[in-house]
């Protein structure tokens, strides 16, 4: 059996935070009884009376302010959270008005709850919002994410974690100053399929794994929108879905790649100008094996492949939010479809909880955006290949 997949430890300092946490004497979310437990901001804790400090109540669900009211947010990401058992949706962020006032209404959300791109530093004086979930354009996601670690909260953002590797470094540098955890939103980590694929790579149940294929593409619409954008969202099709191809080959192999080759194919379309269109690239890995990629804004497919010694097991709908499927050449595989997002939110709020070890901190994030830079130089490079540069 090989060794176990190095663990990307996010549990930090959690006796300490715990032993900071608020008693009464602050606001409660709604519904929430007295005994729960508040993150308090440097700020306020500084200003609790030591009779205060000294008995922290627990909560039971910490409150989540979605920041950024799009499609994910409104489609999967606030129905979960009408499922999660160790968080609910306490908040919003948001620059439009009218949404505002349709989800306050929806989910009955306090008028003090709801912030925009104005206000939203004064989310560090709000006791019932004890994470942020940043669901913004790619390249906003650096400078919300280190706001709400500066204003004292826990924080996830969603993936890519940020468009350069730089900001990823900040991004974590300032969830550690401000002693405040930081999860990216690979909701695949706590999904079935997904799972089976990392018990079945690595712990080499067919054997060693001898190649590993992997793709996920979609036809993208509107050409206005801001994935076409390069400034919004640092590329295109890598960093939006390729990057699931990334994640897909790191936890079957329970490895990550040391080198790679790249190359880009664009038909020319206008759409294309700015972000890349398709992009298939090879990730060598310390075993020896070389895994193939391909990402496209201008295809469909969704599939990870891995063919061992003795066997092979593959998922063919393999990243989205399913019904996924998936087989192995004993058979059909067969797991619950679960709502992923509510397991993914449930679990970081339980590693901020109880101190629990969540399985995408933002050090996944960042190293996935080494590959993710190592694979825009082999392009730039004229498909040459690069060694994977991890800044560690
Ligand atoms: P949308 O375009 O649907 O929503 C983005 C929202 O961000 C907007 O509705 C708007 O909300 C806010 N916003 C603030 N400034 C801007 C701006 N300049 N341009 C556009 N929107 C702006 O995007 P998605 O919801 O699809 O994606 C958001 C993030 O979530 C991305 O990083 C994406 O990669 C990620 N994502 C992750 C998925 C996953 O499975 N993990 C799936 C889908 C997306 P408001 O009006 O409230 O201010």
């Amino acid at each position: 059996m090989k060794k176990p997949l190095k663990l990307f430890s996010s549990r930090r300092k959690f006796v300490k935070r715990f032993s900071q946490g608020v008693g009464s004497s602050l606001l409660l979310p709604s519904g929430l009884a007295l005994s729960q437990w508040s993150c308090a901001t440097k700020s306020q804790q500084g200003e609790q009376s030591q009779e205060q400090t000294e008995t922290p109540a627990k909560k039971d669900r910490l409150g989540v302010a979605l920041v950024g009211l799009g499609s994910y947010s409104t489609g999967q990401l606030a129905p979960a959270l009408q499922q999660t058992e160790k968080c609910y949706l306490a908040g919003i962020v948001t620059g439009t008005p009218s949404k505002a006032e349709e989800w306050k209404k929806n989910y009955n959300i306090p008028e003090a709850n709801i912030y925009n791109y104005d206000n939203y530093d004064e989310l560090a004086n709000n006791p019932d919002i004890d994470i942020i979930y940043v669901v913004l354009p790619n390249s906003m996601h650096a400078e919300y994410t280190i706001r709400a670690a500066q204003a004292g909260k826990h924080v996830i953002t969603e993936k890519p974690m940020a468009t350069s590797v730089e900001d990823c470094e900040r991004m974590i540098a300032a969830c550690k100053e401000n002693n405040v955890e930081l999860g990216v939103g690979y909701r695949l980590h706590y999904e079935p399929y997904n799972q089976e694929m990392m018990r079945l790579g690595q712990e080499e149940v067919f054997g060693p794994v001898k190649s590993l294929e992997t793709g996920f593409a979609f036809n993208i619409g509107d050409p206005t929108q801001w994935r076409l954008d390069k400034e919004l969202a640092g590329g295109g099709a890598l960093m939006d879905v390729g990057i699931y191809t990334i994640q897909g080959a790191c936890y079957t192999l329970g490895e990550q790649p040391v080198s790679l080759v790249a190359q880009e194919f664009n038909s020319g379309n206008e759409k294309f100008k700015e972000v890349h269109e398709t992009i298939e690239f090879s990730m060598n890995f310390p075993s020896g094996l070389t895994s193939k990629h391909e990402t496209s804004y201008s295809k469909s497919y969704n599939y990870l492949k891995a063919e061992a010694e003795n066997g092979w097991f593959q998922l063919d709908r393999a990243y989205d939010y399913g019904p996924l499927s998936g087989k192995t050449s004993e058979g059909e595989m067969d797991f619950p479809q679960i709502r992923e997002q509510a397991v993914h939110m449930d679990a970081f709020a339980d590693s901020v909880m109880n101190g629990t070890t969540f399985k995408a901190p933002g050090e996944m994030g960042l190293r996935d955006m080494c590959i993710i830079e190592a694979i825009y130089k082999s392009i730039e490079n004229g498909n040459t290949e690069v060694d994977i540069d991890y800044r560690s």
